[in-house]
């Protein structure tokens, strides 16, 4: 049954994404998505892509929704940013952490697309520390009341839910808060050098009181327990996120590759040029079985699994960078003009080096991991 749901919702993706792929750069242009895209998302159950189907999404095991995440994702990055901030960051995290009375609340909203949430953990001054977040919470009666102010929130600007972090004298923990609750204010944010169309806001947070009903997890298991299983299920969107963007950039590689003439032969035919391209094959199909081997390890419950979710973000969003770079080369002046696709591909795969963890902070994970898989005798203490 499962089996079933998930290739009817690839099918599904796959006829969406053929309508979407053409107005990937008007949204990029317009710095917005289109009401009926998330409303044809919603209408397509994509929103609830990865939720259970006891919360009314699909139930989509870790490889089929990592298959919708590329099919997307390689149509319109933005539009899988939704994807990955609603779905995995809200939708299945809430599933895996929420309290009973939490998920009730509200996953049948958000697996139907009524309610839009996202994930505000970053702020002015928390980025790769995120731990060190100075919004504040205080427990008042049946409420907690929250101050400071959240920066680089995606789909903020229409969301209706947020999934924030906050600590209390270094106790992080997370709440749901209601977009329309007194004391909160959205700022749109413009101008970013890619997901453009992710409605990026600031928010701010005076005197917000949000009931105690809405706290995820416990007092203080916002960090540990909360954010990072949020991080996990985000990076693992990502790292298909990539290989959505570099298998683009592959096709619109050979295509160029193969129509272009310069000194009387397809431009494919120098050895050079086929080099990129030799390069961009073989790294798109690694960076898809390294996904691969992160959804299968989510699915068996390995305890690598967040490790290999690690190295697939990691290479895959630097295999991306890489392959996008080729593609601008391979179209020369055509390259880097907005008339072709490969300019904005490039600047979507920057953008993956940073999210969700940039590349630094999965290098540091990565080689901690090396040393204590392969060290040896050593043991992998390096003090
Ligand atoms: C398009 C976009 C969408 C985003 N969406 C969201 C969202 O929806 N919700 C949200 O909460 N946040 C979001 N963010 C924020 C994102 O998570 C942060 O930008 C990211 O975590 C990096 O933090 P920072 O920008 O403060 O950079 P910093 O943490 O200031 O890092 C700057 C540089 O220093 C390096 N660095 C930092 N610490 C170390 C270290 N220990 N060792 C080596 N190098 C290090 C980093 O790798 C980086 O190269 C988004 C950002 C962007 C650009």
């Amino acid at each position: 049954m499962a089996e079933a749901t998930g290739t009817d919702a690839l099918a599904r993706a796959a006829s969406f994404s053929a309508t979407l792929a053409p107005r990937a750069q008007e949204f990029d242009r317009t710095e917005r998505l289109a009401p009926d895209v998330i409303e044809e998302m919603a209408a397509a159950g994509f929103l609830g892509a990865a939720i259970p189907v006891r919360w009314g999404g699909l139930g989509l095991d870790p490889l089929a929704y990592g298959e919708l995440t590329e099919t997307i994702g390689k149509a319109c990055c933005s539009t899988r940013a939704l994807l990955t901030v609603h779905t995995s960051l809200i939708g299945e995290t809430l599933a895996e952490r929420g309290s009973a009375r939490l998920k009730e609340k509200y996953l049948p909203d958000l697996a139907a697309g009524r309610r839009i949430g996202c994930f505000a953990l970053s702020e002015p001054g928390a980025g790769s520390d995120a731990a060190s977040v100075s919004t504040t919470y205080v427990g008042k009666g049946d409420v907690f009341v929250l101050n400071g102010e959240k920066k680089w929130i995606s789909f903020a600007g229409l969301a209706d839910v947020f999934l924030v972090f906050a600590t209390d004298n270094g106790a992080v923990s997370a709440f749901m808060v209601d977009r329309d609750t007194d004391g909160v204010e959205v700022h749109p944010m413009s101008g970013l050098l890619g997901n453009r169309a992710t409605h990026m806001a600031r928010v701010s947070f005076t005197d917000v009181a949000v009931p105690k009903e809405n706290l995820v997890a416990g007092i203080g298991a916002g960090f540990g327990f909360v954010a990072n299983t949020a991080l996990f299920f985000g990076r693992y969107s990502i790292a298909w996120a990539g290989v959505a963007i570099a298998q683009a950039a592959l096709e619109q590689m050979c295509a160029y590759a193969t129509s272009r003439v310069q000194f009387g032969v397809k431009i494919g035919a120098h050895q050079l040029v086929q080099k990129m391209v030799a390069d961009a094959v073989s790294n798109v199909a690694a960076a898809r079985e390294l996904c691969r081997r992160a959804g299968r390890s989510r699915i068996e419950r390995d305890q690598d699994a967040v490790m290999h979710t690690n190295v697939a973000k990691y290479f895959s969003s630097t295999i991306a960078q890489q392959v996008t770079s080729d593609a601008v080369q391979v179209l020369g002046g055509n390259g880097c003009w907005s008339e072709y696709p490969a300019e904005r591909l490039f600047r979507e795969a920057k953008i993956l080096e940073i999210i969700e963890g940039t590349s630094q902070l999965q290098q540091i994970l990565i080689a901690d991991h090396g040393y204590k898989s392969f060290a040896g005798r050593h043991g992998g203490n390096l003090s």
